[in-house]
């Protein structure tokens, strides 16, 4: 099965997100990720036998063990690849705390064998894929800051006409003081 590691997002920050996809259907075409598909990727596991599910749940409850919950606010709008059939999301300000528990993620599922996409992290959400913006106009997104206090293992399913997150595990974080 495909498997991801993903923090979920709190309401407000989800309403933004939902604003910001809604400024972008006026200027860009593409596909747009469903509302309750928005999420920040923390470990890309790819293809992983099933078998192997409780070891990454336990992986992320130890991960999440001695953290807690910490905020985020959303920034500015960015870009991977070609313009014309971009991936375009939303970032957050600059977050010790988000790139910690990445960190903190990665290594558990290390030190028990996994193996993931290791690129560095970069807090983002995907807000739309296939965007064409070669015109270069996009509008201001909308900033909101929430708790992250979710983390998840997701199964992706794409084998239908738009992908398809189900949640295997869920770790929540402590209550920040
Ligand atoms: P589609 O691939 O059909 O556009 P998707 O990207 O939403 O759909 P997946 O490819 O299963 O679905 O990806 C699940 C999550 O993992 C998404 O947030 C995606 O951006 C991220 N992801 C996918 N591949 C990688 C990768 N190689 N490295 C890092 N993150 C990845
Ligand atoms: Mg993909």
């Amino acid at each position: 099965m495909r498997l991801f590691v993903a923090a979920e997002l709190p309401d407000g920050v989800l309403d933004a997100l939902v604003e910001t996809q809604a400024a972008l259907r006026e200027c860009v075409t593409g596909r747009y990720v469903a509302p309750d598909s928005l999420h920040v990727t923390l470990a890309f596991l790819g293809s992983v036998d099933a078998s192997r599910v409780p070891a990454i749940a336990d992986a992320l409850d130890d991960a999440c063990a001695g953290l807690a919950s910490f905020n985020v606010t959303t920034t500015g709008l960015g870009s991977f690849g070609r313009r014309a059939q971009a991936t375009l999301w939303q970032g957050f300000g600059t977050s010790d705390e988000f790139t910690h528990l990445a960190q903190c993620v990665r290594k558990e599922l290390t030190d028990r064998g996994f193996s993931f996409d290791s690129k560095t992290f970069l807090p983002h959400v995907t807000l739309m894929r296939k965007a064409d913006i070669r015109s270069g106009v996009l509008p201001m997104p909308s900033i909101a800051s929430g708790a992250i206090s979710t983390v998840t293992l997701f199964k992706s399913d794409l084998s239908g006409p738009y992908p398809v997150y189900e949640p295997l595990h869920r770790v929540v974080l402590a209550e920040s003081a």
